[in-house]
């Protein structure tokens, strides 16, 4: 209870925001022996139904399809190759959706299954093609239930886990709150199972690589992301001003025992949020390849200005121009993301010129910028620690 008393004055009651992510983890809806675990799935339905009659819009992106695939196939708890989880994901997904179906229409709501593969939030095309299909659902009333297509993803081309695909589907529908749900409560210091004298944490202002240090990497049996993917998706979420709350599900009515005081980490969302077009481009899972750069150059990103090829130092990855790249300071942190107006092989070439000089080495004459200021995103805790060095000096 006191860990609800010091988050009660920076989380509002879940029904007054205007649209929630609810991310399921596995554990919560799959039992290994039973299968689907049927009463909790009403109970939280429950919520959302009470949520929706306040006037709250909600997508759902729950996990589950190979967990319970792999109970209905008998696949027992032994390692499955790619396209052994693949036929399990199958399998699942359609036990799953139905399930969502009955239940929300048990309460008189509309479900639409939406399955996604990585391009699908990465490719800018895609997207927006993604965001029209699941802004439609919601106009029409459905509640949006989303999973990756795992029957079709292969290991390199896959989010992986739903913490980060939540964060991106949160994101660029713009959800003012994503919700966590798993089997852990929330944020300690410390992997509470390794360390028992681990601290909780009920509220994060901003995720700090202090707070990244806390994470470890644990991941529970059923579940693809531990600590470090949910903080991967707090970093995607905040930045782009949706909040984040992590709590453990396992109760029945989920939703209803955050507001309740159930134990939870309120990770506040930036005040000065990247939008539309940034969103996109900041909430990149997988950066192509990474540019160097120098003090000078970070100083001039943080003033505004395009990344030029003078200040680059260093080029690494095999990206293609228009890919998105991370651009790290001299001390190796990242400061901000970009897509790239070079290939990766030009870029090595025109690492550390003068303007003047980039034609006569590439034989044509191209753009100056190595990143163009419009297609360049800051990092959230870049301008926090500039902002803060301001106010010191
Ligand atoms: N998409 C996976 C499934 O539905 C779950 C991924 C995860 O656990 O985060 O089985």
């Amino acid at each position: 209870m006191k860990a609800r008393s010091e988050s009660q004055s920076t989380a509002k009651p879940l029904s007054r925001h205007r649209r929630i992510t609810v991310k399921i983890g596995s554990a919560l809806l799959v039992d290994r022996e039973t299968g689907l675990k049927r009463d909790w799935l009403a109970s939280l339905v429950a919520d959302i139904a009470d949520l929706r009659q306040a006037g709250c819009e909600v997508l759902v992106v729950s996990s589950g399809a190979i967990a319970l695939g792999r109970t209905i196939l008998g696949m027992g708890r032994r390692a499955l190759r790619l396209e052994e989880s693949q036929a399990a994901a199958a399998v699942g997904q359609i036990a799953l959706a139905g399930a969502w179906s009955d239940e929300l229409s048990l309460k008189g709501l509309k479900s639409g299954q939406v399955l996604v593969t990585l391009g699908d939030t990465e490719e800018r095309r895609r997207y927006l093609n993604a965001r029209a299909t699941i802004s439609t659902l919601l106009k029409l009333g459905a509640v949006p239930v989303i999973n990756e297509n795992d029957t079709v993803a292969t290991s390199e081309i896959r989010y992986g886990d739903n913490d980060r695909l939540a964060a991106r589907v949160a994101t660029m529908m713009g959800a003012d709150l994503l919700i966590l749900l798993s089997d852990i409560d929330g944020l300690y210091t410390a992997p509470p199972a390794l360390r028992p004298d681990a601290e909780f944490i009920p509220l994060v202002e901003r995720i700090t690589p202090d707070i990244e240090a806390m994470a470890g990497a644990a991941a529970s049996e059923l579940s693809r992301g531990g600590m470090r993917t949910k903080l991967d998706a707090g970093k995607i979420a905040t930045a782009a001003g949706t909040a984040m709350i992590i709590t453990a599900g396992t109760r029945l009515n989920p939703l209803s025992a955050i507001d309740a005081g159930e134990r939870s980490t309120y990770f506040r969302a930036s005040d000065t949020p990247v939008r539309g077009y940034k969103t996109w481009i900041a909430g990149h899972l997988e950066p192509a390849g990474r540019i160097g750069v120098d003090a000078g150059a970070v100083r001039a990103l943080l003033a505004g200005k395009s990344l030029l090829p003078a200040g680059v130092t260093l080029v690494s990855g095999s990206f293609s121009r228009g890919d998105t790249v991370a651009v790290v300071g001299p001390d190796g942190a990242e400061v901000a993301r970009g897509l790239v107006a070079y290939d990766a092989a030009d870029a090595v070439r025109i690492a550390g010129l003068k303007t003047a000089e980039i034609g006569k080495t590439l034989g044509y004459e191209a753009r100056s910028a190595m990143v163009h200021r419009d297609d360049l995103v800051m990092s959230r805790s870049m301008i926090a620690r500039t902002r803060e060095e301001e106010m010191e000096g």
